[in-house]
């Protein structure tokens, strides 16, 4: 396949008969899929719609997510997903960053998307999932009639093409639009699909929120290209996920480490196993060796629980296969195939083996810029030795065996008296501490050293809070890389990955201690 919208007509063509989807709806078919997509991708171009248009969408995981993702694709538009925890005035500068020509929206975020288009001064086309539509609007089932016997050519998209704008977390600052092209997408998809051994026609559960680009390209596309079955729940709670889980003897599931702790306390996980997941993958923030533990512990899975490392603009970049998350605690694992991973120092290049610095990342699921900001994308990808490389931002090592770990963010390490300190460290061994449920370890400024370690914590329920203990309690590591100061929060501000955001932290914890 070349174009994203190749995969789904492959697979449509060779299992026409296969369910494909199985929502809260019912289920779908591979030839239903394809037929709905064509019909939707013609309503779009009979509405103006052409190649290079954007168009966005605001969605949960739902059918129409997958088809909006694919008849966009298959007129050579660009998909824009959009993130349904944001703000209005959020949502507004996507769109506006995008210049969006349309918007499908559900009708339960219809609201606001409306609040975002006023904002943004936009005229945008507005279509509406599953209810009637109001001025202004347009239903999605409108959208396609008339066009079922009459569908027209589209036109020949080619692996260059742009396919989507996919805004990052926003972990670090502003979210920043990675464009990326069809030949990322579909590299993305086959990447996935080889290096975490998806069976063929595989039953895999949507749990992590699709609007994010691993989630479709990494998750759900590859599933389309094992002629599997994406089951698709609308919004996530733990109960049901486990429920379904069960129900649809699901064998794989991208599971983001927030959402596993509420599988894992969730008290109807208690004497359930499940048997049949044989991919229980982790991805999206650093999956703590308790974590891994616990969820092996409750669920007995039959191959344990597979770390992966990936960014937005940079898919897939290594897995760690369960065996050896017990041997290397908190590696991230192997390059996935055909993608290349270095260390590097601004001062003294590549790193051997062993040395900390800034993870490179050369592949073939790379974005290709980022939108409106040329010099963010000159810092992001830097050339070496004739090679692009994409600067994650993250810092690590690799060891002798090629194994690649994950230390920091570097806007996250901490400089304390010269010496650098890299939060995951601290926060590793304060997880394991009996009275702290969650963790985030920051640094303050400090006129004598520079920067002081503090960490913040969530106390675990019914916990006697002893804050020196704590302190005490990190007794192993050097003492320079010990928190000063332990400061109780009520909860951990997050994303909507639920990645924990430590610009705000920062700001709490000064609060509390100045
Ligand atoms: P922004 O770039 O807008 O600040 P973000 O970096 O969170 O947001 P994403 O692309 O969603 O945007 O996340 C990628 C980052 O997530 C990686 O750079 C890394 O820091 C982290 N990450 C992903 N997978 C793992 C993993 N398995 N272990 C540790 N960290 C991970």
């Amino acid at each position: 396949a070349i174009s994203v919208s190749d995969i789904l007509r492959t697979t449509s063509r060779a299992v026409p008969q296969k369910t494909a989807i199985v929502d809260e709806i019912g289920s779908l078919s591979y030839f239903e899929f394809d037929a709905t997509v064509d019909r939707l991708a013609a309503g779009l171009q009979r509405h103006g719609i052409t190649a290079g248009d954007r168009v966005a969408y605001l969605l949960w995981n739902q059918r129409e997510l997958l088809f909006s993702y694919f008849a966009i694709a298959r007129l050579g538009a660009l998909t824009v997903s959009l993130n349904f925890r944001l703000t209005p005035e959020e949502l507004s500068y996507q769109l506006v960053a995008a210049e969006c020509k349309a918007i499908i929206v559900d009708r339960d975020l219809a609201e606001l998307a409306s609040k975002a288009i006023s904002i943004s001064k936009l005229s945008i086309l507005q279509i509406v999932a599953g209810a009637e539509a109001r001025p202004g609007q347009l239903g999605f089932a409108d959208l396609s009639r008339g066009v079922a016997d009459d569908i027209p050519q589209f036109p020949t998209v080619g692996a260059d093409a742009d396919s989507g704008i996919w805004f990052t977390s926003g972990t670090t600052g502003r979210p920043k639009g990675a464009v990326v092209k069809h030949r990322s997408a579909v590299a993305a998809a086959t990447l996935s699909a080889i290096a975490l051994g998806f069976p063929e026609e595989v039953r895999s559960l949507a749990v992590a929120p699709l609007f994010h680009r691993g989630a479709t390209e990494n998750f759900a596309l590859p599933v389309i290209l094992c002629g599997g079955t994406n089951f698709l729940r609308k919004r996530f709670d733990a109960a049901q996920t486990l429920e379904n889980l069960e129900k649809y003897r699901i064998q794989l599931a991208f599971i983001v480490p927030t959402m596993a702790w509420q599988l894992v306390q969730e008290p109807s996980a208690e004497n359930r196993t499940l048997p049949h997941l044989t991919h229980w993958i982790s991805a999206s923030a650093p999956l703590p060796p308790v974590l891994a533990e616990r969820i092996q512990e409750r669920f007995k899975l039959p191959n344990g629980v597979t770390n992966a490392y990936g960014i937005t603009e940079m898919l897939f970049v290594s897995r760690c296969p369960p065996d050896m998350l017990t041997k290397k605690p908190g590696t991230a694992g192997l390059p996935a195939p055909c993608t290349q991973v270095v260390i590097h120092d601004e001062k003294r290049g590549i790193l051997p083996n062993g040395e900390i610095g800034e993870i490179l990342i050369s592949g073939p699921t790379g974005f290709s810029y980022y939108l409106n900001d040329r010099q963010a994308t000159r810092e992001a990808i830097v050339n070496l030795n004739g090679t692009a490389w994409y600067r994650s931002g993250d810092v690590g090592v690799i060891d002798a065996d090629g194994y690649l770990a994950i230390k920091d963010r570097k806007k996250d390490m901490i400089i304390s008296g010269g010496e650098n300190i890299y939060c995951a460290e601290v926060e590793l061994l304060l997880i394991d501490h009996p009275s702290i449920r969650e963790v985030a370890v920051v640094g303050v400024p400090d006129e004598k050293w520079g920067e002081i370690v503090v960490a913040a914590i969530v106390s675990a329920k019914d916990a006697v809070v002893d804050l020196d203990q704590i302190v005490k309690s990190c007794s192993s590591l050097a003492s320079y890389k010990r928190p000063r100061e332990v400061v109780c929060l009520e909860t951990l501000p997050r994303n909507s990955f639920g990645k924990v955001r430590k610009d705000l932290v920062r700001e709490m914890v000064r609060e509390r201690i100045e």
